[in-house]
């Protein structure tokens, strides 16, 4: 039989985070609220609670925080608007729920999972995801809940510069995905996955990326293992990341490292994809894989020691 085992990963984003552009204070808030998400999740799992809700903790934990691009503090559209994408899967039955293009929803992540567990469907968008969270009972934020005013400055610079930025940062060149995610193997054996995202800067309303699609940003089977991802959306769509991941571990029996690697470093790098993924499988192996300067991440199991990091090295 195998070990009783629980791991945990998240991110917060990736791209071109350099360690010479970060404030001690900037660096040790993230440090302090990826900490704080992951715990959520591992509280969760300590308690034999499930990969499921552990995922969704975490998220949430992330969600509420305004230094990600997801929830408070996700990014404008070009209408200076707040258009949000999140999903949820789970391994043991591929139940899967995600919503894309909606408004002033606190925690997309929980209106994902209630598409999931309270709909026929997987995917709902704009309008009709509204008016099923009002079925939910969800409340609807004000517009001035999710405003932040660095969000708003990389608007305006995205605005002026005539371009569609990636949650950038001072100049378009210098690119940051703040998307958050989180992947779990639970003590019963079951993974998940969950991703939530503003998007990108200036995107076109409408658009829709990688995150609230299932195999794209976000996947789980309890056969392998559970992937989120963050990067340049539209790249991932592409290259179907997190079920590649899952294929060349199902089909050419690759380890997870082994496979996270081939789609982060070779293929993704080959199309131009920047970004990366968070990963664990059914035996609760961790990989953190990105192919950007730094991912915000952090990861912890049950055999395995606490780890947040921002940086390539
Ligand atoms: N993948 C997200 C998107 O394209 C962006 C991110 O990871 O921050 O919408």
């Amino acid at each position: 039989m195998q070990k009783e085992n629980y791991s945990i990963a998240i991110h917060g984003g990736a791209g071109t985070i350099l360690r010479n552009e970060m404030t001690a204070e900037k660096e040790l808030a993230y440090k302090e609220a990826l900490t704080a998400a992951i715990l959520a999740g591992e509280n969760i799992l300590k308690q034999r609670g499930t990969a499921l809700d552990a995922v969704e903790a975490a998220i949430i934990s992330l969600e509420n925080n305004p230094l990600f691009n997801a929830g408070k503090g996700a990014v404008f559209t070009h209408d200076e608007t707040h258009e949000m994408d999140a999903s949820i899967m789970r391994g043991d039955n591929l139940m899967a729920g995600a919503v894309a293009g909606i408004k002033n929803i606190k925690n997309p992540i929980q209106l994902s999972r209630k598409v999931m567990e309270n709909s026929e469907h997987v995917m709902l968008c704009g309008e009709g995801a509204a008016t099923f969270a009002k079925k939910m009972g969800f409340e609807f934020t004000p517009d001035s809940y999710f405003y932040t005013e660095q969000r708003h400055a990389q608007w305006q610079n995205a605005v002026a510069e005539n371009k569609i930025a990636l949650d950038h940062n001072i100049k378009t060149d210098e690119k940051k995905f703040g998307t958050v995610g989180a992947v779990a193997l639970d003590m019963h054996g079951n993974l998940a996955a969950g991703t939530s995202t503003g998007g990108m800067t200036n995107k076109q309303f409408g658009r829709v990326g990688d995150s609230p699609i299932i195999g794209a940003g976000t996947y789980a089977n309890n056969a392998q293992c559970a992937i989120s991802c963050t990067g340049h959306g539209e790249f991932f769509i592409k290259a179907v990341v997190a079920y590649d991941v899952f294929c060349l571990m199902e089909y050419k029996q690759l380890s997870l490292e082994e496979a996270c690697r081939i789609v982060v470093k070779e293929k993704l790098v080959k199309i131009g994809g920047e970004g990366g993924l968070i990963a664990v499988d059914k035996f609760g192996n961790i990989s953190l894989c990105f192919n950007s300067d730094g991912m915000y991440r952090a990861s912890v199991a049950m055999h395995q020691e606490l780890l947040v990091a921002i940086y390539k090295d």
